[in-house]
């Protein structure tokens, strides 16, 4: 008599295993990389992604288009993970780590179908990215001397930018860049940087404001009364509110006669001008608060040749602290010296078609403003996250001072030198390496590829010399040849590249690792997700 199937799973669970799970799920892993690989590289094209609300980003960076992209299929998310995290670990190459990924993945793939147990690839693969990451610590170069480490800052946001819209102009964003992170305290807080974008102008009208600029607060109409340039101003950075507060909304009151009711008025108009007078014997010229700034206040100070904005976004006024000195104030009883931001100069000017309020000449100067012009939004929109790449990058060279050059040629001398260990091994994991090795090639290659050149003979041309010992020969996509990009000066922090091999490495392992997936009917809506590939 035949046993009676045991149901483990609830109806409707789909439940896929074995070795074609694992090929589906490299599979949809090398999709979600061809859809971003055309981007990689100074030739790189740009996407262009619509949201379900019609808004449209331009972008030619990995880690925002696979933000904005959605993929719902359960293992590919692995890649939108590691873009991600390259993202917040270092800022850049998240392009980089995704084609590699997948590469590595499609070098594992055809070993998979053959039976080659998963295990075997994940441990070959582990020390092969083991051995790389010491061939890279081996061969970066460190950048010693303050004059050459600015140098050095100034080629890798070049670097960076190259591949992005504002490529023409980035020798100036370069600049830029190092100038507003060497502004910043030695814990390099990211958000000192203010990035203002104001519309119109040219790309190249952008420029760091060394101090504070932003968008002149809504104001009343005691403000156009107001002085609008002071030097070596006093600053009082508030988080009260100076408006004519109606205590009827805090409290209720019962009131017999027009006297009380007076009273009650003139105590509420008293607090409001004992809280002014404050502010006023203090010293203060300018003052600046979270909260409004009411009408009654603003008039009041005008009166006074005194300066007054409210309602400015915290992180600006976090940055006028880490510009102008003092702190931010919660009561006006005791305000003394030291507790009042200052600045040299400051003004108030026109910059395109919005007044700004600029705060120059700061004190502590830990704190700086990228004024961004340019055409349309989504232009400047790019050039911001191209900036912040820039950024992040330059941030973490400060910090981890050794360089690689670019262009390909980092990943073919690891490529070389992997495959050279790979000789020295026994048996399958030879095979092994030699996979994982290749798959460093896909970098030279796409770059070509992205640029139109012949990818073929460029990587005949690399392998070439790389064997003949010339570690850093690449290819260079401005002068299309292969030539010794050092000397060009494409140079990547080698903690970019790092990173990179070691989160494509993991994702690869990962993704082998997974033999199984159930979708639990429960937890989904609709069944079939939309875009999930029919063959799973
Ligand atoms: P990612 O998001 O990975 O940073 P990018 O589109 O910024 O992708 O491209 C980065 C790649 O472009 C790196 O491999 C870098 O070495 C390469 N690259 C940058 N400038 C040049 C250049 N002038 N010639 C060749 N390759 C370059
Ligand atoms: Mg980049």
């Amino acid at each position: 008599m035949m046993a009676p199937p045991i149901v483990l799973l609830k109806d409707g669970t789909e439940n896929k295993q074995g070795k074609s799970q694992i090929v589906s799920n490299i599979n949809a892993c090398c999709l979600v990389a061809d859809s971003i690989r055309t981007t990689l590289g100074p030739r790189g094209l740009d996407k262009l992604i619509v949201n379900s609300k019609g808004e449209t980003t331009i972008s030619n960076d990995g880690a925002t288009i696979l933000k904005l992209l959605d993929i719902v299929y359960p293992a590919a998310s692995v890649m939108v993970d590691i873009a991600k995290s390259q993202d917040c670990e270092v800022g850049d190459g998240t392009t980089s780590v995704v084609v590699l990924a997948a590469e590595m993945m499609k070098r594992a793939k055809p070993f998979i179908e053959d039976g080659v147990h998963p295990q075997l690839l994940i441990r070959a693969f582990g020390k092969a990215c083991d051995e790389a990451i010491k061939k890279l610590d081996s061969l970066a170069v460190k950048v010693e001397g303050t004059e050459a480490q600015r140098e050095m800052l100034v080629k890798c946001a070049a670097t960076t930018l190259s591949s992005k819209l504002v490529s023409q102009e980035r020798a100036h964003f370069a600049e830029m860049v190092v100038d507003a992170v060497n502004i910043l305290a030695d814990d390099l807080p990211l958000k000192m940087i203010g990035i203002k974008k104001v519309g119109g102008g040219s790309l190249l009208e952008s420029h760091l404001v060394r101090g504070i600029a932003f968008k002149k607060a809504f104001s009343y109409a005691g403000f156009e009364m107001q002085p609008k340039k002071y030097a070596n101003p006093k600053i009082a950075i508030l988080n009260i509110e100076l408006e004519l507060k109606a205590e009827k909304d805090n409290a209720q009151m019962r009131i017999k006669n027009v006297a009380d009711y007076q009273a009650v008025v003139d105590a509420e108009w008293n607090i409001l001008y004992d809280k002014l007078q404050k502010i006023h014997d203090s010293g203060a010229k300018i003052v600046l608060s979270k909260l409004p700034v009411g009408d009654v206040a603003t008039q009041w100070f005008a009166d006074r040749d005194m300066f007054c904005a409210g309602r400015i976004p915290e992180d600006d006024l976090d940055r006028i602290v880490g510009a102008c000195g003092g702190s931010i104030l919660t009561t006006v009883s005791q305000i003394d010296e030291s507790l009042l931001g200052s600045c040299d100069t400051f003004s108030e000017k026109q910059v395109g078609s919005e007044r700004f309020n600029f705060f120059e000449g700061c004190k502590k100067a830990e704190a700086c403003t990228l004024l961004l012009r340019g055409g349309a939004d989504q232009f400047i929109a790019e050039t911001e996250r191209s900036l912040h790449d820039a950024i992040m990058i330059v941030r973490r060279a400060k910090k981890n001072d050794s360089v690689v050059a670019g262009g390909g040629a980092i990943e073919m001398e690891l490529s070389t030198h992997l495959r050279a260990e790979a000789r020295k091994l026994l048996g399958k994991e030879q095979f092994f390496w030699m996979a994982y090795a290749r798959a460093f090639e896909i970098i030279p290659q796409q770059l070509c590829y992205n640029a139109g050149i012949d990818a073929t003979d460029v990587l005949n041309k690399l392998r070439h010399r790389h064997a003949k010992g010339e570690i850093w020969a690449g290819i260079n996509i401005h002068k299309e040849i292969v030539m010794n990009n050092y000397e060009a000066f494409v140079w990547e922090p080698s903690l970019v590249k790092k990173n990179a091999i070691t989160a494509a490495t993991e994702a690869v392992c990962l993704v082998l690792s997974i033999d199984q997936t159930v979708k639990n009917p429960r937890t989904q809506s609709g069944g079939m997700m939309p875009g999930m590939p029919q063959q799973m």
